[in-house]
This record gives structure tokens, C-alpha cells and sequence, in this order.
């Protein structure tokens, strides 16, 4: 089972809209995000290493999600599920609706991306990883399976470090993990035939309740332009009493 969320475009400029209550998404390009891209990419990979039987691609979301689902159907998934809401969701409703879909399913591997690059929050595969008491190998930058335990190299601070653990489990992708594929016109056309079920939070019994309120979003501020000075000594004088860095 692999997540995929729909998010503003990577290369799209955000812009706050004027009332500060959350970002433009009007006619703002959308797209799968990044890391799901790589998830996907993942489970394509290991299907045709006949690792994996069947991959079901998953979004939470508006209808509009489906254009996601139909990205990862054209990239070699197989069937997709829509959990459709409107709501705003945050990590732990996620990761409650995938633990029942994952319950429903059965499926022996879970990879999520590391992180959703609309709210960075890095949460969700741990999340599932915990509801479901599943062993985690977050930040991912290579997995291999073999005889039904994984082994998964993660980018931590001090380099890498290699884990094995037991399926069933839950995988979040890093940027290095491959390099998806673009999804070729043939297969987008035959994605079109393939099956997306569509579900709700209620009927997988689960309550989407609001517990943050986004108080304010405001652009950062911008930077004021540079100045070029002469000497040492000037760059240290400002440097000590006008941006007052430095003793
Ligand atoms: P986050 O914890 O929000 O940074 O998201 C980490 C990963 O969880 C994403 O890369 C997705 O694989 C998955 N995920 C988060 N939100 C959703 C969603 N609404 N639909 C599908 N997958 C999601």
C-alpha cells in the first residue's frame, strides 16, 4: 500500500492569501508530492522484482485527489483507493485512515513519503507505524526483501544506518531512495481503466476532528538588498555596531 498526497507543485511560488488564513490553491498547479512519487517508484520496483503481488495506491482528499490516484495508476500501480473529504486533515487522521485501510487490506508493506512538502510535518509513516505496532524504517534510502524480513538503509545525521526488521511493515521514502519514473502515454491511458474504490473517514470510523486552528500564515519577510563595502575593517565595523553580530 503506498500514499499518495496531492499537494501545490513543487515548483509553484506559495503566495498567503490576503486574509492570512492559509495559501492560494486556486488555480495553483497541483501535483503528487515528491516523496510519494518515490514511494510509488519503490513498490513499482519491487513488483518487478516479483517482490510485491499487487500495489494499491491511497489518497485522502478532495476529488480532485483522484488525478494523484490516476499519476500512481499510470506509474504501475494496480488499484487505487480514494478516502474522500473535504476536511483539512493533519498526520494522525492519515495515519488512522491508512491503519483501517491497512486492516481491511492486509497488505504486508506500507511506504509513505518522508514527508508531505505542503505542511513538512514527517509524521504519518511513524504514526501508522505506531497504531499498527509495526516495525518503521523511516527516511529510506535503499530496502531490500528477503525472505519476509526487509532491510532498509536510512540517511540519519551521522551518515547511514542499516536496520532489519520483520514484515508487515512501514516504509517513508528519501529523496535518494530512486529516481521515479515519468509515466508513459500508454500507461496513462490504460490507467484510466484501472479501479479506484472510494471511501469516507465515516465509513472507515473515523472521526476528522479539528484539534489545531491555523492562527495566522504570513509570508516571510523579505530580504532587504545587499551592500558592498570596501574594506575589512568596514565589514567589521558594521559587522560590530550596526548589525551587532559580533563583540
Ligand atoms: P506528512 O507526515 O504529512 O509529512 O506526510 C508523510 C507522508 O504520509 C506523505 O509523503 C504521504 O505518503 C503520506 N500522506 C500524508 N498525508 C496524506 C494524504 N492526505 N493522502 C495520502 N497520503 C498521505
Amino acid at each position: 500500500m503506498v500514499g499518495v498526497k496531492r499537494v501545490i507543485d513543487y515548483a509553484v511560488k506559495i503566495r498567503v492569501k490576503p486574509d492570512g488564513t492559509g495559501v492560494e490553491t486556486n488555480n495553483v498547479k497541483m501535483s503528487m508530492n515528491p516523496f510519494d512519487e518515490i514511494a510509488v517508484e519503490e513498490a513499482v520496483r519491487l513488483k518487478e522484482k516479483n517482490v510485491v503481488k499487487e500495489i494499491i495506491a491511497v489518497t485522502v482528499g478532495p476529488t480532485a485527489s483522484q488525478e494523484q490516484l490516476r499519476t500512481a495508476l499510470a506509474m504501475g500501480a494496480d488499484r487505487a483507493i480514494h478516502v474522500k473529504t473535504d476536511e483539512d486533515t493533519v498526520p494522525l487522521h492519515v495515519a488512522k485512515l491508512f491503519k483501517e485501510l491497512v486492516l481491511k487490506e492486509k497488505p504486508d508493506l506500507v511506504i509513505l513519503g518522508k514527508q508531505a512538502i505542503d505542511d513538512d510535518a514527517n509524521q504519518t509513516g511513524q504514526m501508522l507505524a505506531a497504531l499498527l505496532g509495526w516495525p518503521q524504517g523511516v527516511f529510506a534510502s535503499e530496502v531490500v526483501i528477503a525472505d519476509g524480513s526487509m532491510t532498509v538503509t536510512r540517511e540519519i545525521d551521522a551518515g547511514m544506518e542499516t536496520i532489519k526488521m520483520k514484515l508487515p511493515a512501514v516504509i517513508t521514502a528519501d529523496l535518494r531512495l530512486n529516481e521515479p519514473r515519468y509515466a508513459t502515454l500508454p500507461n496513462i491511458m490504460k490507467a484510466k481503466k484501472k479501479k479506484i474504490d472510494t471511501t469516507t473517514p465515516k465509513d472507515l470510523g473515523v472521526e476528522i476532528k479539528q484539534h489545531l486552528k491555523i492562527v495566522k500564515m504570513a509570508d516571510p519577510p523579505s530580504r532587504k538588498a545587499g551592500i558592498k563595502v570596501a574594506t575589512v575593517d568596514e565589514l567589521v565595523d558594521k559587522l560590530r555596531n550596526e548589525a551587532k553580530v559580533i563583540a
